[in-house]
């Protein structure tokens, strides 16, 4: 393995961040090569702790001789996002100079051609050529996989539609209960600039190709027990898809989860503020009509609750792990098999 650190000085003197790159050499120049990073949201740590088992992993196979792909691995993709702090909370989501999420506004490129990027000391923000420099580390592999997670969650994936059902694989892999299946967000995710070279390319040639934001669960599912299945899962794709050599590791691609449109998905969202009590944990399957989470705008007064029911059947996805909330916040997503009548374009979160 190496280790390469890489530094993007800090928009005004005095002050620079590091992004440190894992590279594995591949012994077989046809294999399939991967991407995996982690925690462009700097306060996501489930995928972190998944890196932090699969890299000895790697490692092993290295030494054995069997990394087949070239595999880069960033387990902490977003130093600002990491050390954005204010009164004790991590708010790593939303850069703090631009209020732009660090997930967003990713240059979209029509080839693999990555000449045009900024480069590490273009006269532009720190965000821009963090971005910037992850595209370029993560466009050269034909594997790209971005570890997030939601709030309190399944472990599902986001997968562009052109790419199933070929990931199949990667779900069974990691045991994802469902699939989010998208066309175009036109917000230009991590995900979306690397697929969107791939999406120029003949079917034919994207076969081999996994693009994916992979949503490992919630917030605080971040422990040894969990990061090592993800990690196990992590290395049986890797195996699958033959950017590891390992004759002990099998994958029965199994996946029978839903395949869920984004605009199947029926986001609940507060119609005031006030204090979240919910009816239903994430997993369950409710009826059209059930009861979801009440949302009581004057404690100790009922005339005051606000109770919001399924507008469809579905999957209860995700919840918010905060137990407040203000008017007009997302608070579940449940997967519909219908359009919802309030869907709209774009991705379902800010
Ligand atoms: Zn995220």
């Amino acid at each position: 393995m190496k280790t390469e650190m890489i530094q993007l000085a800090g928009d005004v003197p005095g002050n620079s961040i590091e992004l440190r790159v894992l590279r594995f050499e591949g012994k077989n120049e046809k294999a399939v090569t991967a991407y995996l990073q982690s925690s462009l949201h700097g306060s996501e740590l489930p995928g972190q702790a998944a890196l932090h088992f699969l890299i000895p992993m790697l490692e092993k196979a290295e030494r054995e001789g069997r990394v087949a792909g070239y595999i880069t691995v960033v387990p902490q993709a977003n130093p600002i996002g990491s050390a954005q702090w204010l009164a004790h909370q991590h708010l790593g989501r939303f850069e703090y100079f631009s209020n732009v999420n660090f997930n967003r506004s990713f240059p979209l490129l029509e080839t693999f051609d990555t000449s045009g990027l900024a480069p590490v000391d273009a006269p532009k923000a720190l965000a821009e050529r963090l971005k910037a420099q992850l595209l370029r580390l993560a466009l050269p592999h034909e594997i790209v996989l971005d570890l997030h997670c939601d709030d309190e969650s399944e472990s599902y994936l986001y997968i562009h539609q052109a790419f199933l059902p070929e990931m199949y694989d990667l779900a069974s892999a990691l045991g994802s209960t469902a699939i989010l299946s998208w066309d175009s967000t036109a917000d230009a995710a991590f995900e979306e600039a690397c697929a969107h070279p791939v999406l120029q390319l003949p079917e034919a040639q994207r076969k081999a190709r996994a693009v994916t934001t992979v949503e490992f669960r919630g917030l605080n599912d971040v422990d040894v027990e969990s990061g090592r299945a993800d990690a196990e899962g992590l290395y049986r794709f890797l195996v699958h898809r033959g950017v590891v050599v390992d004759h002990g590791v099998e994958l029965k691609v199994d996946f029978n989860g839903p395949v869920t449109p984004l605009e199947n998905v029926e986001m609940i969202r507060a119609p005031q503020g006030g204090m979240i009590l919910f009816h239903v944990d994430i997993g369950a399957e409710v009826e059209a009509g059930a009861k979801l989470v009440t949302v009581v705008t004057v404690p100790g007064d009922p005339d005051g609750d606000i109770t919001l029911t399924a507008p469809q059947a579905g999957r209860i996805l995700t919840r918010r792990s905060h137990r407040y909330t203000r008017r007009g916040d997302d608070l579940m997503k449940l997967l519909g098999t219908k359009r919802s009548i309030n869907a709209k374009p774009g991705s379902l979160e800010a």
